[in-house]
């Protein structure tokens, strides 16, 4: 079996091939949606794998606790998804960026502390499910819990508690994270975990935030975690 090393440096090297020589949006939207349908079909797999009992994940498609955390995306992940977004029915566009502006102008209003504690729901959870699965970021797929019940709990009363969850879908997302840090290091971009719920909106506000980001801009400051 490769280690994690070999495995960053193989996907890397993969990653970087798509990306080519000069960063364009169109070039890291195809080498994060190859990498996120790398890790989904690992994370799948995973989970499929015959375990005992007591380390069978209890995520459902209807579960949605977690999607009131905050959940941390990488820059690449919110570009891909603004630019899919962009792609639907004006009105369908409307829609998502008026919910994600809500949800991000009250976030604004909190420290960072308030934003992880408020159980605020992702501009994206509709009717008990995600709207955007295919393209929801890394660090959603890799989020695994065997208790459903203590995921309720925390949503239900805020305490805080333990998730007891399965490392090793939550170490694909860490291996895919650092492989596309890696692939993305010759262009000098940044590369912090933004706070999915904020970096969304500043994706969908405005048209040319993914150019900034290619070319070593910061448009997402107001989302770093
Ligand atoms: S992590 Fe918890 S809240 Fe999220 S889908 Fe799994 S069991 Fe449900
Ligand atoms: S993107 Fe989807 S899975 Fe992730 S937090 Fe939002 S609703 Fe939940």
């Amino acid at each position: 079996m490769s280690s994690d090393s070999e495995l960053i440096v193989s996907l890397a090297g993969q990653l970087g091939g798509i990306l080519g020589k000069r960063l364009t949006p169109d070039g890291l939207c195809q080498a994060t949606g190859s990498l996120l349908a790398l890790a989904e079909g690992e994370i799948t797999a995973l989970l499929e794998l015959p375990v005992n009992a007591e380390a069978r994940p209890a995520c459902a498609i209807d579960c949605h606790a977690c999607c009131h955390c905050l959940v941390g995306a990488t820059a690449p992940e919110v570009i891909i998804l603004a630019s899919r977004i962009a792609l639907l029915p004006a009105e369908t566009v409307t829609a998502i960026r008026q919910r994600t502006a809500v949800v991000a102008m009250s976030m604004a209003a909190m420290s960072l502390d308030q934003r992880m504690s408020s159980r605020t729901a992702c501009p994206f959870l509709h009717e008990r499910r995600c709207q955007v699965y295919a393209l929801r970021p890394l660090a959603c797929r890799g989020h695994t819990s065997i208790n459903r019940a203590i995921c309720d709990s925390w949503l239900e009363t805020g305490e805080v508690v333990t998730v007891p969850t399965i490392s090793e879908t939550r170490r694909v997302v860490d291996l895919s994270h650092t492989a596309l840090t890696k692939a993305l290091r010759p262009f000098n971009v940044r590369m912090e975990l933004l706070d999915f719920r904020i970096a969304i909106h500043l994706a969908l506000s405005d048209g040319t935030l993914a150019e900034q980001w290619c070319n070593g801009g910061d448009p997402f400051a107001a989302a770093v975690v």
